[in-house]
């Protein structure tokens, strides 16, 4: 079998797949607060496509699936649809990222379902600043989602903090706090200029060094060695702590080098980079009655053309078209 090799020699083995662009929040750094323009039911690609996609990027060696979009788990069906990608001939790690607001009842099902390991979203730990973050959540849903996630088995069960200047930035110490306290995998994100319509400002921006620094006043920052399962963020542990920190810096630190993803977003285009809006129409292409053979073609062309890199840094960089609730991040 030949595999998906890139032109810079990255082996493509990882697909993380946008099931909706809806969303029973409106994070601030996400969504505008009316929320986004949402796609009808004919522009989201039925399960059954997004499952023959996934048979052909399976036949070529990706293994790794990641379930995302919007919020996952308020696609209708969810739960069958993922027990039918776990069946798919050589896929062997399933994870879902997800908000948490609606994990507490279906956690037993995930599980069962395939799924191992899980992202949730987690910006606050007080209920009045994740509200205001969130434009409505519920805290006490997402701890109990959590609570639910460790009782099943989930490992690991990541958080995922986007840190942001005069918003959370006082809460930084509490959740490295969280990491000390019990096994718990937090993951600091930079807050990531993707698109244009949302409340994304340069003032929000804390670059992930000034969360180290702020760590460092508890404790030394012990650098872990990464595995497969740590994608583009730096480990470390605080000395003494039963958990891990984890650090994603998109702005300010190049993980391109190391990329090994594709992404499918919900009206099925296939993007080989986050922040770029190069794009591959194949629910188009499907629903032209293209064979599998060609879409594999098609896709393999794709991923040929995938960027060395992105350019956020750089004065030409444009905002995506899309937001990350769209593409799925
Ligand atoms: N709704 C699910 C959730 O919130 O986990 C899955 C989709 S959400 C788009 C996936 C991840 O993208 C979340 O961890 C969220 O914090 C992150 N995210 C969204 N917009 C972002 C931005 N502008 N900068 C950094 N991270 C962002
Ligand atoms: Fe929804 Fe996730 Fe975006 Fe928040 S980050 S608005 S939960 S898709």
């Amino acid at each position: 079998m030949h595999k998906f090799i890139d032109n810079y020699k990255r082996h493509i083995n990882y697909l993380r797949i946008s099931v909706t662009d809806r969303c029973n929040l409106r994070c601030m750094y996400c969504m505008p607060k009316e929320g986004v323009s949402l796609l009808g039911h004919d522009d989201i690609l039925r399960y059954e496509e997004i499952l023959r996609i996934t048979r052909i990027v399976a036949a070529k060696g990706v293994s790794k699936i990641r379930i995302t979009g919007g919020e996952p788990l308020i696609r209708k069906g969810i739960v069958d649809f993922i027990r039918e990608l776990y069946g798919i001939p050589g896929i062997t790690d399933l994870s879902l990222t997800t908000n948490g607001i609606l994990l507490e009842s279906v956690a037993p099902v995930l599980r069962e379902a395939g799924v191992t390991r899980i992202n949730i979203s987690l910006d606050s730990l007080d209920p009045v600043k994740y509200k205001k973050i969130t434009r409505g959540g519920n805290l006490k849903a997402v701890l109990r989602g959590i609570r639910k996630a460790h009782a099943m088995g989930f490992n690991p069960i990541k958080i995922n903090v986007v840190a942001m200047r005069g918003v959370n930035d006082d809460e930084i110490r509490s959740f490295a706090q969280l990491s000390v306290d019990r096994p718990a995998h937090i993951r600091f994100i930079e807050f990531m200029p993707v698109d244009k319509k949302t409340s994304w400002d340069r003032n929000y921006f804390i670059p992930n060094s000034a969360v180290q620094q702020e760590i460092q006043k508890m404790g030394k920052l012990i650098p872990l060695a990464t595995d497969n399962n740590s994608g583009p963020a730096t480990v470390f542990q605080l000395k003494g702590a039963q958990g891990k920190l984890g650090f994603i810096s998109a702005l300010s630190n190049h993980f391109c080098s190391s990329c090994n993803r594709l992404r499918l977003t919900a009206d099925g285009k296939l993007r080989t980079c986050l922040f770029s809006d190069e794009e591959t129409d194949l629910k188009t292409l499907i629903r032209q009655g293209l064979t599998d053979a060609k879409l594999q073609k098609v896709i393999t062309q794709a991923i040929l053309d995938k960027p060395r890199g992105h350019k956020m840094s750089e004065p030409s960089f444009k905002k995506c078209s899309r937001g990350m609730s769209a593409i799925g991040g």
